[in-house]
């Protein structure tokens, strides 16, 4: 696509990634066919190609309107659209740099200021967080109904962790809400990797920062990955194989982090060579790992649902499937598997109706063949989906330790 970017930000970095970016795409529209947004609005700029459109606009000179904003703000950055393009664009990186130049020109009214604020704020801190849902829950019923469904039901309680034995150590970041609700996950995890021969070590890091990255406060994100990578260097440079990030929208912005420091003099080689070390679980119990386990789960039928960020961020497709037939689950079909559940990060929070529809769409989908249960592999997708689904939705590898524990 042709360029032609406003003076204050041709020659910037910015700039030059836009423009990069911007001159791949071809604007044959083939992305519009896989985006949930796309699908349930009809809306040409709530699709992919409007939107690279639109953002080609703004760094073009033309002035952002509200209207511009809330195109931006209903994508998921779910990265479907990446996934399906022939062309290769970038979409997950334009996208950060339209937002934020959107967001420098626009702007937010008072109530939204105060409403992402408060993500900001309690969110990431996972003391702030089980205090804040502690007393969501107490005060549940005074709620007005809109507000106490928003409150996430704890889905698990901590199981036990296996002793260090084993010269084999993984690090295991603990900075997370979904230590508070689903704890049970990062045990599972650490059992399994027990069995496997592998310590899993929790280490005292913080929120990846994927949170402040979404919500705009690219700074804040920033200063969060140097402290991560302050705490998991010298643990990795001292023996540690690798990083396991159970929780897939962690991993995949945690593997991003090389290009959110690539200017950063003291962070970005470091950034850049922990990339190699972050792990899914399903690169590590993976089907051959699963059989060395010995686990038989008898034919048990199970939907998987892949989340956006394990299958278009991180491009770790079927791993996680062949893992659970490995170990003896019937996966079931499932309609659309690709497209995202409309949990998103906060996208649940501050796109109700939109992430409602999508919620409902996936349930329907996943429960079509009567499964026993729904596996998953990210904490925002379970919590998502838990509360309306007739079956209990849980994260994969705690289905594995199931079958491990037996
Ligand atoms: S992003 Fe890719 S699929 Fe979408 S319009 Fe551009 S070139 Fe086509
Ligand atoms: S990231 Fe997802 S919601 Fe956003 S434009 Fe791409 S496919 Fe659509």
């Amino acid at each position: 696509m042709e360029t032609h970017l406003a003076d204050s930000i041709r020659d910037t970095d910015r700039g030059r990634e836009a423009e990069r970016i911007l001159r791949a795409c071809v604007h044959c529209g083939f992305c519009n066919a896989t985006c949930p947004t796309y699908q349930v609005r009809g809306d040409e700029l709530d699709g992919p190609r409007g939107r690279i459109y639109l953002i080609k606009q703004v760094l073009e000179g033309a002035e952002p309107s509200r209207a511009t904003q809330r195109h931006l703000d209903r994508c998921l950055t779910c990265l479907n659209c990446m996934t399906t393009c022939p062309s290769g664009v970038d979409y997950r990186h334009l996208v950060d740099i339209g937002r934020s130049e959107v967001e420098k020109r626009v702007g937010r009214g008072p109530l939204e200021r105060i409403e992402r604020l408060l993500l900001r704020t309690v969110l990431p801190y996972r003391r702030r967080f089980a205090v804040a849902l502690g007393l969501g829950r107490w005060f549940r019923p005074l709620l007005p109904g809109r507000l106490a469904d928003k409150i996430p039901a704890v889905l698990s309680q901590p199981g036990t962790w296996p002793p260090a034995r084993h010269d084999r150590r993984m690090l295991l970041p603990t900075g997370c809400v979904q230590g508070v609700l689903t704890p049970n996950v990062d045990a599972a995890a650490a059992r399994l990797l027990d069995g496997l021969g592998i310590t899993l070590e929790r280490v005292p890091d913080g929120c990846c920062g994927a949170l402040d990255h979404h919500l705009g406060a690219e700074e804040t994100a920033r200063e969060r990955a140097r402290r991560n990578i302050d705490v998991w260097w010298p643990r990795i440079q001292s023996g540690a194989e690798g990083i396991l990030i159970t929780a897939s929208g962690c991993g995949v912005h945690v593997r991003d982090y090389g290009h959110l420091l690539r200017d950063d003099p003291d962070y970005g080689d470091k950034a850049a060579a922990l990339m190699d070390k972050i792990r899914d679980p399903c690169e590590v119990i993976d089907a051959a790992a699963v059989e060395r386990l010995g686990l038989n789960a008898g034919e048990r039928a199970v939907a998987f649902h892949p989340p956006c960020t394990l299958q278009h961020g991180m491009r770790l497709r079927e791993r996680t499937e062949a893992a659970l037939r490995a170990a003896g689950f019937r996966l079931l079909p499932v309609k659309d598997s690709h497209l995202c559940c409309g949990s998103a990060g906060t996208y649940a929070l501050l796109q109700p109706a939109l992430s409602t529809e999508l919620k409902y769409r996936k349930l329907r989908a996943l429960e079509e063949d009567k499964p026993e249960v729904i596996a998953t592999a990210n904490v925002g997708c379970q919590t998502h989906l838990a509360p309306e689904a007739r079956v209990p939705v849980v994260h994969w590898v705690e289905l594995l330790d199931q079958l491990s524990a037996r």
